[in-house]
């Protein structure tokens, strides 16, 4: 497909036409200083013009007229800021653009420029699809634990205050870049990616999803960039504001203008002139490429530790792939971790979009260090693409719908025999969701050392062992004690008492509370990603709450049909309605660790 993919900043706008399949460019268009008397326009590194103060919609205009005989497909647009409302692209509709707009406050500086961005070419290409790609997406996997900031919790949520993370579009394509570099399945890598532009950025990423990263709810927070400080002591603006004058507006241009490398060196934000002082001897920039590798090594060893280990580490974008000065920096002391770069080959890495991977570890590195091209605008268009011919793509797809599943028990047939009379046959009366299961007439009663519950439904088919599956409360009704445990996986569970109408049984193992679990056909398992017996966190799908269940097994069979099961105590603490859907919130680490038979409760 043609797409055109559009990159709307502030000064700028970026404009490249694309082929999806291919990723060869066919229009590259440039606009740098809008707004300001040097304004310019190129088409493929050749200046159409300078355009005194001319504005985003002057320069989109410009390039259409180059490229209005082209067939254009679709159009990509990459947002900055999806708040945690855009889990992955969309079709731009007038909602789309009103919730983009609604998320505005969050990203202030960037937001009017796409939305100006957008409106220009809806206009100008009113008959084509237009996708948002936003660099949030990529993060609304992360944990709660990592997202939230240590604020009082109701403050944090009546203003979206939580990290939502950037760069995403970029660290989910250099991942990928790497998984089929190295040859292994993404969900079996835990990769930390730098992506060192004018603005950086770091994120772990477990099994394919990140678990973590150094951009907060702006792009403020995480590493020292071209014109940003990356991480700093709050406290520090108060003083400013109370010491040195400064308002809103002061630290605003102060954060974002005048501090990173361009504030440490004294001779602006780029890396290769702070390199060549730095080599000349200036004190300033040779501080200033300390600080900024001491920071990405700081980053390096906590994403390292989140993940409880690190199979390739990859440098990207202008810094990352060009710098072997930095890069040498970042790696030297990471010997402890099993990264050992190969000095020769860092030097003379070299990576575009034909050789987007070069390694520049030692050979028998155990931590592979990976030198990736990022194609940021390549990976929009090809997300473009996807949305475009998916146009069946709802949103939602991916909703799990939840049942809540009430206290039950499973028998076999001796049991049946001793509780209903001998050769009695279990009477179905209605069918359950999973295939060749069923709700019986027949019920019990339950009889624990406190108390009793009567009327507790027998499901069929017949099993091999019996199994009591109640809740929480049931247990401390009934006085016993039932470990958490997938359903089937009864050995060393306590026993308990059933009377039925034709005698009683007291079972020696079979007491369960079921663990919260999901079923669902292979099918399902590759669209969302995961495997049979992965752990995986799920959120609860309502307006007003935001609610997340973790520690939710997966369970794949042919038979199965897509549905998560949770007890009634659950249903009832999540005020749970009928109809109620869920959607995957995190995969990956709980999956991981379970399947190093770590504690659980690490993950907490
Ligand atoms: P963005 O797209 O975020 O504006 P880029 O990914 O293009 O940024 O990265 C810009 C940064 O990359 C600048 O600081 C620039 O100095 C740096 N850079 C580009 N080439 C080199 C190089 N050969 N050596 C060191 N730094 C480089």
């Amino acid at each position: 497909m043609n797409i055109l993919v559009i990159n709307s900043g502030s000064s700028s706008l970026k404009v490249d036409g694309i082929d999806s399949a291919t990723g060869k460019r066919w229009f590259v268009g440039r606009a740098e200083r809008l707004n300001t008397p040097g304004a310019t326009v190129k088409v493929d590194d050749s200046p159409l013009e300078t355009v005194v103060d001319a504005d985003h919609g002057e320069a989109l205009r410009k390039f259409w007229s180059v490229l209005s005989h082209q067939k254009i497909d679709a159009v990509g647009h990459r947002i900055a800021h999806g708040g945690s409302r855009f889990p992955r692209p969309v079709r731009i509709d007038d909602t789309v653009v009103h919730t983009i707009a609604d998320l505005a406050p969050l990203a202030p500086l960037h937001t009017p420029f796409h939305l100006k961005g957008i409106s220009i070419a809806r206009e100008l290409l009113p008959d084509i699809p237009h996708v948002a790609v936003f660099d949030t997406s990529f993060h609304t996997t992360l944990p709660r634990r990592a997202y939230t900031y240590a604020l009082p919790a109701d403050l944090a949520e009546q203003h979206g205050i939580r990290r939502y993370g950037f760069h995403g579009t970029s660290h989910g394509w250099v991942a990928a870049r790497a998984a089929e570099f190295m040859r292994t399945d993404i969900r079996d890598l835990r990769l930390i990616t730098c992506h060192l532009g004018s603005g950086a950025s770091v994120c772990a990423i477990e099994n394919g999803r990140s678990v973590d990263t150094s951009m907060g709810m702006t792009p403020l927070e995480g590493l020292v960039m071209g014109t940003r400080p990356g991480d700093l002591d709050a406290g520090v603006l108060l003083h400013l504001q109370r010491n040195a004058g400064l308002d809103v507006d002061g630290i605003e241009a102060l954060l974002n203008k005048s501090s990173g490398l361009a504030g440490l060196s004294g001779t602006g934000a780029d890396m290769r002139d702070i390199e060549g002082k730095a080599a000349a001897g200036d004190e300033r920039a040779r501080l200033a490429i300390h600080a900024f590798t001491h920071r990405l090594r700081k980053y390096v060893g906590a994403y390292a530790a989140v993940m409880g280990g690190v199979e390739a580490i990859v440098f990207t974008a202008g810094i990352g792939e060009n710098s072997a000065l930095i890069r040498h920096r970042a790696a030297q002391r990471l010997e402890f971790l099993g990264a050992r770069l190969d000095e020769d080959r860092n030097r003379d890495a070299k990576v575009d979009a034909d050789h987007p991977v070069v390694e520049i570890s030692e050979p028998g590195s155990r931590v592979r260090l990976l030198v990736v091209y990022s194609d940021e605008q390549r990976a929009i268009a090809q997300e473009t693409s996807m949305i475009v011919g998916k146009s069946d793509v709802v949103e939602g797809a991916l909703q799990i719908p939840i049942a809540i599943s009430a206290r039950h028990i499973h028998l076999n047939r001796a049991a049946v025999d001793v509780l209903f009379g001998a050769g009695h046959q279990l009477t179905p009366v209605f069918d359950l969701s999973q295939p060749g299961q069923f709700a019986c007439a027949e019920k019990l009663t339950v009889v624990g050392p406190k108390n009793s519950i009567e009327g507790v439904r027998v499901l069929g088919p017949e099993r091999p062992a019996c199994q009591v599956e109640v809740s929480r409360t049931d247990e401390f009704f009934l006085g016993v004690d039932a470990p958490v445990r997938d359903s089937g996986d009864v050995k060393n569970s306590p026993g308990i008492t059933l009377v039925g109408p034709a005698g009683s049984l007291t079972i020696t193992e079979g007491l369960i509370c079921a663990r919260r679990h999901i079923h669902m056909h292979p099918d399902d398992a590759r669209r969302f990603g995961v495997k049979d017996r992965d752990v995986v966190e799920i959120a609860i799908e309502s307006p007003d709450r935001h609610l997340i269940f973790g520690d939710v097994l997966i369970r794949v069979n042919e038979k199965f049909r897509l549905e998560m099961h949770v007890d009634t105590d659950e249903a009832n603490a999540a005020e749970l309605a009928k109809g109620a859907k869920g959607v995957l919130d995190s995969t990956g680490v709980a999956a991981k660790l379970l399947r190093r038979k770590t504690s659980f409760d690490e993950l907490a």
